[in-house]
């Protein structure tokens, strides 16, 4: 016989995100995200092109799913979009080989790292930590996960648009650290469960958001991401 928990509260549930050609949801474990991985965008950010990538993270209760309107963020007056592609954990592993990292790959999806630009700058140049401007409420939006059929993406058009109009454009093979290699290193930091969320980077063409906003994330052959602010 088990025995059922008795917490002083009901504990949240897990966020689930769609898959795509499933009934059946992705338990959102954790959100990492991965920073400077496109030369353009890290040039744009007044960084070091030469400066390796580096991690951090969001709450797995950041996640927005497609087609929701979210509230402009508090205390800020520079909120940012950065679409990138996201990378679903589906077999856990520590100090994975860069060779068998597509085999703990679940999917792939389109998200967008959403920002406090002026509180992340802020804490950047003030050497604080970047919760407050990177790991806020409603911070991560993401599309359905469309479920690895073979090799991760390696190529491939990633833009977004703001109200019609295309904001960002690069393509997939412009990531510094290819998605193999963002596994391969992760799983060096911290060990992979399924379930973990990997947000590979932008490319150059941030910028601020209003409310009103309608904003458009595609890569190729994925579905949409589309979400709108108030
Ligand atoms: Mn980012």
């Amino acid at each position: 016989m088990t025995t059922v928990p008795d917490y002083v509260f009901t504990p949240p549930t897990p966020f689930g995100v769609p898959v795509k050609g499933s009934n059946k949801l992705f338990p959102v474990r954790r959100i990492y995200c991965v920073g400077r991985n496109y030369a353009a965008h890290i040039r744009e950010m007044g960084g070091d092109e030469r400066a390796l990538p580096f991690f951090f993270q969001k709450p797995a209760d950041a996640i927005v799913l497609n087609g929701a309107s979210i509230p402009y963020p508090p205390e800020t007056q520079d909120y940012q979009y950065e679409i990138e592609l996201v990378l679903a954990i589906g077999t856990g592993g520590a100090d994975i080989a860069v060779a068998n990292a597509a085999k703990h790959v679940f999917g792939v999806a389109v998200g967008i790292d959403l920002t406090r630009r002026d509180l992340q700058l802020k804490a950047r140049d003030t050497g604080r930590p970047w919760e407050s401007g990177k790991s806020f409420d409603n911070s991560a939006p993401i599309s359905a996960i469309h479920p690895l059929k073979g090799d991760i993406p390696k190529s491939g058009r990633i833009a977004l648009s703001v109200n019609g109009t295309e904001k960002q454009r690069g393509d997939l093979n412009e990531m510094i650290w290819q998605s193999d290699e963002i596994v391969a290193h992760l799983s060096k930091l911290f060990a992979l469960v399924p379930g973990d969320l990997i947000y590979t980077g932008t490319p150059s063409g941030v910028g601020k958001l209003a409310p009103g906003d309608q904003v458009e994330g595609t890569i190729e052959n994925l579905d949409t991401l589309a979400i709108s602010i108030r």
